[in-house]
């Protein structure tokens, strides 16, 4: 079970704490939830990326090059893209041309995953809304919009090569 909000209203250092929310309309939300259960956490939504892909013999892959929110549903896909495409390239060299190919690597790998990155925030732009009224008028409009068209732009990647 998840339960996400604005950190001011759960009140972020009480989940820590305790794991349990506190904010108005979160209580009861918990009710169900075993006493001192100790496998909840709190985790802030937020993503981030690298500056650079490859240094030497190093690459990071995966949410160390760039994480995901969770708000597209693409983090393990495009981590498990890219592990691919490294498998690719090394298999295609030796040790003197590693360093390559881990170049090789990036340039595959980091216009697409940062793309699908940036697509997730746009979708997080429409759910991180704190505004009633416009929440109110996003529902509304959901209603309109089907998933394939909210998440057309990510769909539309799936179809190229990785
Ligand atoms: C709530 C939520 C929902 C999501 N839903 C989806 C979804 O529906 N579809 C989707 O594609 N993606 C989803 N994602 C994103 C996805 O989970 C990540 O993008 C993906 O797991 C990244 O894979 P990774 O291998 O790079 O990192 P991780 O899966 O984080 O793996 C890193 C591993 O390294 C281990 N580790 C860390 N430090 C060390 C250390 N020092 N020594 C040894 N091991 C270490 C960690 O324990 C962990 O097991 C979601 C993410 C979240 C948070």
């Amino acid at each position: 079970m998840i339960a996400a909000g604005p950190v001011d209203e759960i009140g972020h250092e009480v989940l820590a704490e305790v794991g349990v929310g506190t904010g108005a309309g979160l209580a009861g939300l918990f009710a169900a939830k075993p006493a001192g259960d100790k496998d909840m956490f709190f985790r802030k939504l937020e993503d981030c990326r690298v500056p650079r892909w490859s240094k030497g013999r190093v690459v990071p892959m995966g949410d160390s090059a760039c994480a995901f929110l969770p708000t597209a549903g693409v983090g393990a896909s495009t981590a498990m893209e890219s592990a691919a495409v490294l498998g690719d390239e090394l298999g295609r060299t030796d040790a003197m041309g590693v360093e390559l190919a881990l170049r090789h690597y990036e340039t595959r790998r980091r216009k697409r995953a940062e793309g699908a990155q940036t697509a997730s925030r746009r979708i997080a732009g429409l759910m991180f809304v704190k505004s009633t009224p416009v929440a109110w008028g996003r529902d509304q409009l959901m209603k309109f919009y089907s998933i394939a068209e909210f998440a057309k732009e990510i769909e539309l990647s799936l179809t190229e090569p990785i």
